[in-house]
């Protein structure tokens, strides 16, 4: 799939609104689709090679471990949030 047919998704540079797990689509056919985790409050990342015409699809929310209330460490191992 060529990113010109894909009129939806999130390009490089906006701000990450949903945690989860999101497919990337390049500009041109230079790289095979990559499913990544991008966190709520990034930035989107460029690509290396098509730059800015990066496209991030949002595949499946997902939370963070530590907004799941189950789930604690222990305080000396506790993840700076
Ligand atoms: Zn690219």
């Amino acid at each position: 799939m060529n990113v010109s047919e894909i009129n939806f998704g999130t390009s490089a540079g906006e701000t990450v609104t949903e945690t989860g797990l999101y497919r990337v689509f390049h500009d041109a056919n230079h790289a095979t689709v990559k499913d990544v985790v991008c966190l709520k409050g990034e930035t989107l990342p460029q690509c290396v090679q098509c730059g800015s015409k990066v496209k991030f699809v949002l595949q499946k929310r997902l939370i963070h471990a530590s907004q799941y209330a189950r789930l604690v460490w222990p305080p000396e191992v506790r993840p700076k949030t």
